[in-house]
């Protein structure tokens, strides 16, 4: 379970990102954060995996402090995908993937191995494994980012708009096979989107934030779509 309690965060210079937010994130569920850019949701994610620091509260992870560890260790435990992929242009797939194995000590070879399981699990035909990332399209691509997520088995799994930069058609293949791995592995997921639609297929709870992190309205899709609160606007 994550725990965010009372977590605040003023960036140097004064912004303020995040204020007193709390929030409990139950193992093996799916939590969306939805809410207008600059709400502050990139900051709570990062906040989880030590790449932000709160300046108040804690965010704690099966009881523990996340300050209480080596951020390293801590970062390459989570994983973490974010809208553009972030992948190593001069690696292949394959060894985009294995990178974190590898630096966890796994061999090399196995880790190739393992990654072009991933792909497989991410729905890429494994001879896309010898490509670099500039010779796929964005959706394959992100993709790849999942899979490279997947490959240390973390228990849990950061999004930050994970599907933003791909077309509407890719988009809800892509959910489509988030739902799916989810469904097969159980990952404790949270998963930030400004998209409410992308919010209330996926989230098994929807939390809608507005400026500072405040949380305008919680619940399950089918409580939010009974009674949407004001902040929380169709496109
Ligand atoms: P969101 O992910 O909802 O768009 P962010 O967490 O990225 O929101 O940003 C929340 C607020 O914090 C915004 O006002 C943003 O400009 C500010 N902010 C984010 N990152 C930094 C940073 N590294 N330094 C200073 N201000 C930041
Ligand atoms: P850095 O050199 O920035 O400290 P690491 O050595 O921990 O990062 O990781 C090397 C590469 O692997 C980086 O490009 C980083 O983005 C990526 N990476 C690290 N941890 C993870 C993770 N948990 N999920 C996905 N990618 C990661």
């Amino acid at each position: 379970m994550i725990e965010f309690e009372s977590v605040s965060k003023t960036y140097p210079g004064g912004t303020v990102a995040v204020r007193e937010f709390s929030l409990q994130v139950p193992s093996h569920r799916t939590v969306v954060l939805v809410g207008s850019s600059g709400s502050g949701k990139s900051t709570l994610l990062q906040m989880v995996n030590r790449m932000a620091e709160p300046t108040g509260g804690r965010v704690l992870i099966d009881g523990d402090d996340v300050a209480g560890r080596d951020a390293v260790a801590l970062r390459r435990s989570i994983g973490y995908v974010l809208q553009h992929g972030g992948l190593l242009p001069h690696r292949t797939v394959l060894d985009n993937i294995a990178t974190v194995p590898v630096l966890n000590r796994t061999p090399r070879r196995r880790a190739r191995i393992q990654a072009a399981e991933l792909l497989e699990r991410v729905g890429l035909d494994e001879s896309l494994g010898t490509r670099y990332p500039s010779q796929l399209s964005g959706g394959q691509q992100q993709r790849v980012g999942v899979a490279r997520a997947l490959a240390a088995d973390p228990n849990i799994l950061l999004m930050d708009e994970p599907f933003g930069a791909v077309d509407p058609i890719v988009r809800r293949e892509l959910q489509a096979e988030l739902a799916r791995i989810q469904a097969d592995l159980g990952k404790t997921i949270v998963f930030v989107t400004h998209d409410v639609d992308e919010a209330l297929r996926l989230g098994d709870e929807v939390v809608v934030l507005r400026r500072h992190g405040v949380i305008a309205q919680r619940g399950t899709p089918a409580q939010i779509l009974a009674a949407p609160a004001d902040d929380f606007v169709r496109d």
